[in-house]
């Protein structure tokens, strides 16, 4: 049997072939590369898909983020919160605009920040939260805006692994006074190259990220601020269009695979492997499937033997990394985040995934942890 995948975009290619070269075909045609009629119809379904007023697509998550925080005045001196248990980017954006990321520990149930922990790290230079809607568990909003209210801080959704996820029916992304989106590949609604998006229902903000992604030019002809160019291209935006239309029926199919690994864990039964869980109201939408256990090593080293494709995200908490040494952390801070790092493994996770290979993912599972599984009961 061929080794089983993280994620499987090749295949996803093949059942959309036609429309993504037909899209493709139409943006060489016409000849508009670069922010042009395919990205501002990208805007306008995202923003609207999403509940927000506004999208301006940039060149990455990475900058959305980035161009989030200097759009709303956020640099050098200030402080934001956020979580130690995410991609590296989402301190880096922080760190690039010159501000301090501040770590408070997660709920290790949902693996998000905990907003109970929130008002404790608040010092008069906090200028901004910055949750992230890990793995595609979306955050206690409601929470973090009340604290941010109480506070005057300013909210930005880290929403690179949670495209179409939401909370009590509403979209995360909508929440906060920004959202940066990734379109990066292998995420839910991924491009084949780099891509992101800002969603704000602020106007002003919609603006001022205009102007940074564009070297600060509206027209052209002026330029009011050193920015950059961080700018989406129309093939990306094309490609996007095509898979926007299957954005929500494949987070639907990452869902039933989330309830059949479980199903399939409790009819196996394996004790040590702790599941993802959702919190109430969450829409969790599955970026990532992430189980943990306390012999993680073991696990993944067995599996990568038995075919089974895994991967860690993420291997050190934010404050370990050498990069933000400067920031002064130290192991032990952040008990719930470093354990984590210790004990999660991501299995595979893909709209296109068969209940036929979860049942061998895990099957193997039981294998590597060195029980004997049972013979399968037939399910229909
Ligand atoms: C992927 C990701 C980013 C960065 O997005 P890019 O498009 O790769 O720049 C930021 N934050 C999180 C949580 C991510 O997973």
């Amino acid at each position: 049997m061929p080794r089983i995948p993280l994620v499987d975009l090749g295949g996803q290619y093949q059942q959309l072939k036609s429309d993504i070269n037909a899209a493709i075909q139409r943006v060489l045609d016409r000849a508009h590369y670069i922010l042009g009629p395919e990205v501002q119809e990208l805007e306008r379904q995202m923003a609207r898909d999403n509940g927000t007023a506004h999208a301006v697509a940039v060149a990455s998550g990475t900058d959305a983020l980035e161009l989030s925080l200097r759009a709303l005045g956020i640099g050098p001196g200030d402080e934001v919160i956020t979580t130690p248990l995410t991609f590296f980017a989402s301190s880096e954006a922080i760190m690039a605009v010159g501000a301090r990321p501040v770590f408070v520990d997660i709920d290790p149930a949902s693996y998000v920040i905990d907003p109970s922990l929130i008002e404790s790290a608040i010092t008069p230079r906090t200028k901004a939260i910055l949750p992230v809607h890990l793995y595609g568990h979306p955050c206690d909003m409601p929470a973090i805006l009340a604290i941010a209210k109480r506070h005057r801080l300013k909210v930005i959704e880290d929403c690179a692994q949670a495209t179409g996820a939401a909370l009590h029916d509403q979209r995360v992304g909508s929440f906060g006074d920004a959202a940066a989106f990734s379109f990066y590949p292998s995420k839910n609604l991924g491009a084949y190259g780099d891509g992101g998006m800002v969603l704000t229902n602020d106007a002003r903000l919609a603006a001022e990220v205009r102007l940074l992604r564009f070297h600060g030019s509206r027209d052209r002809i002026h330029h009011e601020r050193i920015a950059k160019n961080s700018r989406l291209d129309d093939l990306q935006a094309a490609i996007l269009l095509v898979k926007l239309q299957h954005l929500h029926s494949w987070n639907a199919a990452r869902r039933a695979h989330a309830e059949h690994y479980r199903q399939t864990v409790e009819r196996v039964g394996i004790g040590e492997m702790e599941l993802p869980q959702e919190r109430p109201g969450a829409y969790h939408v599955y970026h990532l499937y992430v189980v943990r256990v306390p012999n993680r090593s073991a696990l993944q080293q067995q599996l990568t033997e038995l075919g089974v494709s895994t991967q860690i995200h993420y291997e050190l908490p934010l404050h370990l990394e050498p990069a933000l040494a400067s920031l002064g952390y130290r192991q032990g801070q952040f008990p719930h985040a470093e354990r984590a790092t210790q004990e999660i493994l991501s299995l595979p996770m893909y709209p296109e995934l068969t209940s036929e290979l979860i049942e061998t993912v895990v099957s193997r599972c039981k294998e590597a942890l060195g029980q004997v599984a049972p013979q399968p009961t037939h399910t229909g």
